[in-house]
């Protein structure tokens, strides 16, 4: 029962180079947000800390929204299959397929019917995937942004790399998870610290901090990092935040990553505040973290696929929206694709170093 609960989530050759950001702790040596007895904390300091007596208190006084069942776009495979130029498409709650330069990137895959270690409970899918597996094209990499299992779906990650015995896609998960990954007989998983880096076949992909935790098991509480993955191929700069609190990390990232060309940003999971503010942004925020990231476009996520906490499902539209007008920004700026949509991506061959890389 306890592990339903955790469930809720509230939860080609690869080169690594480490990177100048980032700060030590002086007595270990060990980055700041690496404890001494291996579990890892905010940028801030803290890890998040709702006990269990609060989880109690919220699951006793929640109400459940309704289930809405969005309308699911049929991709059109051939544009998928064959992509003429850069594109997204929405499959549902945090998972994209990413087309850039010709490879092929999902974000944080789950394509089964539950977030969770159970088939029988757990949070349920509301919204079927927008498209089968069978249906993707080959995979180059993988991105994982933290273990809970609405992110992180064993199943569908075993999938993927059966799917492909020749060449299985190159997974880059945040640190601490690649044995996890072996242990389901993934081999291709590489782990990566904050502020470190990836190249595979063109594309760079850098760990980078956001405000959250991770748990899978019964006591398993923050051993394994979270992270937001920023993905640079040669015409386009994409961030994918992972799950977050509004923090100020993503000035910091901003700032280290000029010219990022379009950011996926949550924009649900956030009701009850009181709960699950340190670690789940509101459409405010998101706004919020759109600005501060400096980024050119975004895409919402984390909405209208499961029922993980109190927001209806259709709330996040409705205040994504109000936040936008609030800021003088429109849904071409910041918009909350359709599941099934593909979103058409321009080259951009804006300089897209890292000010923080050396
Ligand atoms: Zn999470
Ligand atoms: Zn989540």
């Amino acid at each position: 029962m306890f592990k339903a609960l955790l469930s809720v989530c509230l939860c080609a050759s690869v080169s690594v180079i480490l990177v100048a950001c980032g700060s030590a702790n002086k007595t270990t040596h060990l980055p700041a947000h690496h404890q001494s007895d291996g579990t890892f904390v905010n940028t801030d300091g803290e890890a998040i800390s709702k006990s269990f007596t609060d989880f109690i208190r919220w699951r006793w006084s929640r109400t459940k929204p309704e289930a809405y069942e969005f309308d699911v776009l049929v991709p059109d495979l051939a544009s998928i299959q064959h992509p003429q130029q850069n594109q997204i498409t929405w499959i549902g709650h945090s998972t994209f397929l990413l087309q850039l330069d010709g490879k092929n990137i999902l974000t944080d895959p789950h394509f089964t019917e539950r977030a969770s270690p159970s088939n029988y409970f757990g949070p349920k899918r509301i919204v079927p995937p927008a498209m089968n597996i069978a249906d993707l094209p080959k995979i180059d990499a993988v991105i994982i942004s933290h273990n809970h299992y609405d992110h992180m779906d064993e199943e569908s990650l075993v999938d993927l790399f059966e799917r492909q015995p020749q060449s299985p896609p190159q997974f880059f998960v945040p640190l601490g998870l690649k044995h996890e990954f072996e242990s389901i007989g993934i081999s291709t998983a590489i782990e990566l610290d904050w502020w470190k880096q990836a190249q595979m076949s063109g594309l760079t992909f850098t760990a980078l901090p956001v405000k959250h935790w991770s748990q899978r098991g019964l006591f398993d509480r923050n051993e394994t990092l979270w992270a937001g993955w920023m993905i640079d191929s040669p015409t386009f700069r994409f961030f994918h935040v992972g799950d977050s609190g509004y923090s100020d990390d993503f000035k910091k990232i901003g700032e280290c990553f000029p010219n990022i060309d379009l950011a996926a940003i949550p924009i649900g999971a956030y009701d009850p505040r009181w709960f699950m503010k340190d670690a789940h942004m509101d459409p405010a925020e998101a706004v919020q973290v759109f600005e501060d990231l400096n980024a050119t476009q975004a895409v919402g996520m984390h909405w209208g696929t499961f029922i993980l906490t109190d927001e209806e499902m259709t709330e996040p539209l409705r205040l994504l929206h109000e936040a936008l007008v609030k800021n003088n920004l429109n849904g071409d700026d910041f918009s909350a694709m359709q599941h099934g949509q593909i979103k058409k991506l321009p080259v951009s061959i804006k300089e897209k170093g890292s000010l923080c890389v050396h």
